[in-house]
């Protein structure tokens, strides 16, 4: 698929999304579905925990005081909104901002993955424990793997998945923020084009095959 179709099928998934009722009590709590925003041929992708009340009020990913803190960390490592996409693990805020249900994010895996398969990112950072949980699929926390990426395969695409602290905890954690602020500091190289492989050394036979000797 070219970047453009896969743009329109980000369209038509955006579409569905938007009447999605699979989790009854989110549905009828939100305000907007917060499908996910930014480039949608980046190749880096964060992915977050569920929209809050600003987020739901306004229809984008990170937008409150953690959506600041994105930014700033962003402006850091030389990059913007524009350069990457931003989604979360829940495209509907939990009513109170209560921890998202196993139920729901199973739900929503499936919109999760496509937005994935469709904006094909290199490198996805996972912000806090939901979203690592969910795309390692297994229960270790962001404690333990937080600054350390990893090449996983997600849907039908090679990543470098790369757990980081969720900035909202860093918020008022200057040690957290540090760390954080560290941890980005590792996104550039990850983004880094692949070293071209060597090109073999020429035999004198093919220099004569290529009208070189
Ligand atoms: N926290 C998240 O995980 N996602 C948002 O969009 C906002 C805050």
């Amino acid at each position: 698929m070219t970047a453009d179709e896969r743009r329109e099928e980000l369209k038509v998934l955006l579409h569905e999304a938007r009447a999605c009722t699979r989790c009854s009590q989110l549905a009828s709590t939100r305000t907007t579905v917060v499908f996910g925003s930014g480039n949608a041929d980046a190749d880096l992708m964060f992915v977050g925990e569920a929209p809050g009340a600003n987020e739901d009020r306004q229809g984008l990913p990170f937008v409150g005081q953690a959506g600041r803190l994105l930014d700033q960390l962003l402006c850091e490592i030389g990059l913007s909104r524009a350069d990457v996409f931003i989604q979360n693990t829940l495209m509907c805020r939990p009513p109170g901002n209560r921890d998202p249900q196993p139920g729901e994010i199973q739900n929503c895996s499936g919109y999760l993955l496509r937005k994935i398969e469709l904006v094909q990112p290199r490198v996805i950072c996972t912000l806090g424990n939901f979203a690592t949980k969910l795309l390692r699929d297994d229960p270790t926390g962001i404690t333990r793997l937080h600054g350390r990426p990893e090449e996983r395969r997600i849907g039908n695409l090679d990543v470098v998945l790369y757990p980081l602290f969720h900035p909202a905890a860093a918020l008022y954690t200057p040690a957290m923020l540090e760390t954080l602020r560290a941890d980005f500091a590792g996104i550039p190289p990850l983004l880094a084009p692949p070293e071209p492989e060597p090109e073999p050394e020429l035999e004198p036979a093919d220099l004569v095959q290529l009208g070189l000797f």
